[in-house]
C-alpha cells in the first residue's frame, strides 16, 4: 500500500483512463453496427463517451476553474453511470425507469454544486461520498441483473461481469461511509491516498473489464443468434437438416453407448404438388408452416421434429422401440391432417417409420425409414408404414 501511496498520482491516473476510454469509445464508434441498437452497445458507447470526458474534468488540469470542472465531470460522470445502466438493461431486455435515473443524475449534479462552492480538497470528497452512496444502488441493480442470465451459453461471462459490479456495489458504500465517519469524528475533509489509491487502481481495472465483459457478451449472443439460425428453417421456424445432422450424430452416439435404441419418422405430405398448382404457393407455403407447427405439438417433449428439405419433415424420437413408435406415428398422422374445405385444401402425410438397431449407422436407419416411405406412398398414402 506504501509502495502505491508513494507512486501512484491520482491525475495521471485518470488520465490514463481518459485515454483508455477515449479509445475504446473510438473504436466502438468506428466499428458501430445497425445491430448495436439492439443489444445496448450503441448506450455503452455513449456511456464510455461521457466517461471519458469526465474523467478528463475530474483529473482537474487547470484548463477550467476547478469549480466548473467538478461540477461538469460529476454531471457526466452521472450521465454515463446512467447510460451504462441503460445499455446493461437494453442487452437483457428489461425495463428502464429513466424517472428515477433523470433523479439520479440531478442529486448527483447538486452534490456537485455544493461541493464545487467549497475548499479543493472537499470538491473531491463530498462527491465520492455521495455518489458512493447513489451508484452502488445502481451497480448492485446492474449486479443482480446480470447474475440472472437466462442464456446458458452466456452465464459464465455475464457472472464474471456481475461479480466487478458486486465489488464496486460494495466497495463504494464502505469507502463513503468510513470517508463520511472520518470527516464528522476526525474531521479529515479530505480523501487518504494511502487506501485510496488500491480502490482507484481497482476502479481502472474495473473500467477496462467491464466494457471487455460487455463486448464479450454481445459477440457471445450475436454468435448464438447466427448458430440458432444456421440451424433453423426459415419458412416453418423448425430446425433444419444441419440441425438434423447434428441431433443424428448425438442420438447414433447415445444408441451405441447404451444400447438404446431411438426411432425415425420420415414423414411426407401427400399430392402436395397439387395443393401448389391448384391454390398456388403462398397457400403451399402457410400449408407447410401449419402442418409444422401440428407436428411440433404432436409429438412428446423429448422428441424433435425437423424440415428434412420440401415437403419432407422427419421426427426423432428418442429411447423409443417398434411398437410406441408406431402408436405415436399413427396418432401424429391423425393430427396432422385436415379434410378439404371450400378454399382450403386437404392435407395428409405418409410416414415411414424405422427403429434403430444394432450395428446401424445414419445412412442405415435413413434408407430403412425411406423404404417404409415408399411402401406408405404406394399402398394409397395417409398412412404409416414400418420397415
Ligand atoms: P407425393 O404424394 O408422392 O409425395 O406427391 P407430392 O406432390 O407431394 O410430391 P412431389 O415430390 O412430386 O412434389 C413436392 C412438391 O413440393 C414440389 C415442390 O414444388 C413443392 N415444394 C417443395 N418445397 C416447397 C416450399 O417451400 N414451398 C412450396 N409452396 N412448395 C414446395
Ligand atoms: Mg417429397
Ligand atoms: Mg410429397
Amino acid at each position: 500500500m506504501n509502495i502505491a501511496a508513494s507512486h501512484l498520482d491520482i491525475r495521471t491516473l485518470f488520465l490514463a483512463q481518459t485515454c483508455a476510454m477515449a479509445a475504446i469509445a473510438a473504436m466502438l464508434w468506428v466499428a458501430r453496427s445497425p445491430a448495436d441498437e439492439g443489444n445496448g452497445l450503441k448506450t455503452w458507447m455513449w456511456a464510455v463517451g461521457c466517461q471519458a470526458l469526465a474523467y478528463l474534468l475530474l483529473a482537474n488540469l487547470s484548463w477550467w476553474p476547478m469549480p466548473l470542472s467538478t461540477l461538469l465531470g460529476n454531471a457526466l460522470g452521472a450521465l454515463s453511470v446512467a447510460l451504462f445502466f441503460t445499455a446493461i438493461r437494453q442487452f437483457l431486455g428489461l425495463p428502464i425507469a429513466i424517472r428515477r435515473l433523470a433523479l439520479m443524475f440531478v442529486l448527483v449534479t447538486a452534490a456537485a454544486t455544493v461541493a464545487s462552492g467549497l475548499t479543493p480538497s472537499e470538491h473531491r470528497l463530498i462527491p465520492t461520498i455521495f455518489n458512493g452512496f447513489v451508484y452502488a444502488g445502481l451497480e448492485w441493480l446492474n449486479a443482480l441483473a446480470l447474475w440472472r442470465s437466462p442464456r446458458p451459453e452466456l452465464r459464465r461471462v455475464q457472472r464474471i461481469v456481475a461479480l466487478l459490479y458486486f465489488a464496486m456495489a460494495l466497495l463504494l458504500p464502505v469507502r463513503a461511509g468510513v470517508l463520511l465517519l472520518d470527516a464528522i469524528n476526525v474531521g479529515q475533509f479530505s480523501i487518504p491516498e494511502a487506501w485510496n489509491q488500491p480502490i482507484y487502481l481497482f476502479g481502472f481495472i474495473y473500467i477496462i473489464a467491464t466494457n471487455l465483459g460487455f463486448l464479450q457478451m454481445c459477440k457471445m449472443r450475436a454468435e448464438a443468434e447466427v448458430r440458432m439460425q444456421a440451424l433453423t428453417d426459415g419458412l416453418t421456424g423448425l430446425p433444419n437438416r444441419r440441425a438434423l445432422d447434428e441431433a443424428m450424430d448425438a442420438a447414433l452416439g447415445a444408441a451405441q453407448r447404451q444400447e438404446q435404441p431411438f426411432a425415425l419418422l420420415m414423414i411426407d405430405l401427400d399430392f402436395f404438388k397439387s395443393i401448389n398448382d391448384r391454390f398456388g404457393h403462398h397457400t403451399g407455403d402457410q400449408v407447410l408452416a401449419t402442418f409444422a407447427t401440428r407436428l411440433r405439438g404432436g409429438l412428446r417433449s423429448q422428441d424433435q421434429a425437423f424440415r428434412y428439405g420440401g415437403e419432407e419433415f422427419i421426427a426423432l424420437l428418442p429411447d423409443t422401440r417398434a411398437d410406441s413408435a408406431l402408436v405415436l406415428a399413427e396418432r401424429l398422422r391423425q393430427q396432422v391432417g385436415s379434410a378439404a374445405e371450400p378454399s382450403k385444401p386437404a392435407i395428409s402425410a405418409s410416414f415411414g417409420v424405422a427403429v434403430w438397431q444394432p450395428g446401424d449407422d445414419g445412412d442405415a436407419i435413413f434408407q430403412r425409414a425411406d423404404r417404409a416411405l415408399y411402401q406408405a406412398k404406394a399402398l394409397g398414402r395417409d398412412r404409416v408404414a414400418l420397415a
